[in-house]
């Protein structure tokens, strides 16, 4: 067993890190007030290859596997810990793989790109207002007529809608085919936002993450060329929960980037406020607080990061079972936001008054990783599902 990075996977970390110190960093507060990542940024994001960062080199990404997509996750996050950036950058490198892997290769051609160059965003498309934690009961249905797939339903609190709208881009969204079945009569398909008939959308005013949007799609039968479905009709349940589970690992690997820097900053603090004639951090009821909130970001890094080498693993070598890769992936996403939420959190506390002022930055933290324990890229009650499900056998599903 070994602990330890590689020592390319350490340079890639230290480059990251410059960059985003260069780049981001500077940037993080005109990220959260203007509620928009500017456009040079993810110019320069993308210059420095890390939109798309799973996508191959052939449609201009790094082809990085898991445990260096996850390093670059905590790297910009801990540059932007309102998650904006991360969240932009983690989409994209979740869903893109799972595009790669199973759009057609006239789809890949057209839009994986203008992806990795910054010119087109992509996400996903699964939740809707009866429900996001039921992606079974998925209503928004898709038809084959004409050589078209045609898609009517509405999609909502989708990230990346304005940017979409905007830049141009898409999703990758979950429809229905089979009306008739739940989890067996689900498809895949590529719908592109801007400019394309039949969509309207619509923006949420949202606690966090300013910097990126959260939407809604309305899709009154809108016609996208047959070649956007993506993989086998009737089977997209099956792909969508591998994208989540790529997706998940790296919403848990930025967690910890943003709870990372939090509690950096928390220990220069409390290292150098003077209370009491004495430093914070002499006592021990700080001190105890510090130990118990390290032990939450090391174990979760630890759970993120056996997350991100299974998965390498099983796309390289084939090893791990579903049921195994599900289990890792759903204990890291349900750990680390709720984590990295109580370290903000008692950092916050540590700065005292200044804490609470925008100035100090650390709320954007909150209001960000907050997101991860609401449910973005699933609830946390369904990683529990997921993980009880995985340890008793699918007949112990209550459903
Ligand atoms: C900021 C943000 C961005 C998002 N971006 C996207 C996106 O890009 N694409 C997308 O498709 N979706 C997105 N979502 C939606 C997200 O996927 C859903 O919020 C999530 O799946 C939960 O669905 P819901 O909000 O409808 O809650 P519900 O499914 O109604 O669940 C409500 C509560 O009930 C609990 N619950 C549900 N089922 C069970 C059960 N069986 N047992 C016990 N408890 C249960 C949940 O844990 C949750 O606490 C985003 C959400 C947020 C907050």
């Amino acid at each position: 067993m070994d602990f330890s990075f590689t020592e390319e996977q350490e340079l890639f970390r230290k480059s990251v890190r410059e960059f985003c110190d260069r780049k981001l960093a500077p940037r993080a507060r005109e990220i959260d007030e203007k509620g928009e990542i500017p456009y040079d940024v993810l110019e320069d994001m993308a210059a420095f290859g890390l939109l798309g960062i799973t996508i191959s080199e052939k449609y201009g990404g790094r082809r990085a596997d898991f445990t260096t997509a996850a390093i670059a996750a905590e790297e910009i996050a801990r540059a932007d810990i309102s998650m904006a950036a991360a969240v932009y950058y983690l989409v994209e490198a979740g869903w893109g793989f799972l595009m790669e892997r199973y759009a057609t290769g006239k789809a890949r051609d057209e839009i994986l790109p203008g992806i990795t160059a910054g010119k087109k965003f992509l996400g996903i498309a699964s939740t809707e207002a009866s429900g996001g934690s039921d992606v079974a009961s998925i209503s928004t249905r898709m038809e084959k007529r004409g050589g078209k797939l045609i898609v009517k339903g509405a999609k909502t609190f989708i990230s990346g809608v304005r940017e979409a709208a905007r830049l141009g881009g898409g999703y990758v969204t979950i429809v229905k085919t089979n009306p008739e079945l739940k989890h067996k009569g689900l498809s895949l398909c590529y719908i592109p936002i801007k400019d394309t008939s039949g969509i309207t959308t619509s923006i949420f005013k949202q606690m966090g993450r300013e910097g990126i949007s959260t939407g809604v799609i309305i899709m009154d039968n809108v016609e996208v060329p047959e070649h956007y479905l993506i993989g086998e009709w009737n089977n997209g349940f099956y792909y969508a929960l591998e994208g989540f589970n790529c997706a998940r690992t790296l919403v848990a690997a930025a967690c910890i980037g943003a709870a990372g820097k939090a509690l950096e900053s928390g220990i220069e603090h409390m290292k150098k406020r003077k209370v009491f004639n004495t430093q914070l951090a002499k006592f021990e009821g700080v001190q105890f607080q510090l130990a118990e909130d390290y032990i939450k970001l090391e174990s979760a890094k630890m759970l993120v990061y056996k997350a991100a080498w299974m998965l390498d693993r099983m796309y390289a070598e084939g090893r791990f079972s579903h049921t195994e890769i599900n289990r890792a992936v759903a204990m890291a996403k349900l750990n680390a936001p709720t984590a990295a939420f109580d370290i903000i959190k008692d950092v916050l506390t540590w700065y005292g008054a200044y804490g609470y002022t925008k100035e100090a930055g650390l709320e954007r933290g909150l209001r960000g990783v907050a997101s991860y324990i609401i449910g973005a890229e699933g609830a946390q009650n369904i990683m529990r599902l997921i993980i009880g499900r995985e340890l008793l056998g699918k007949e112990f599903t209550p459903y």
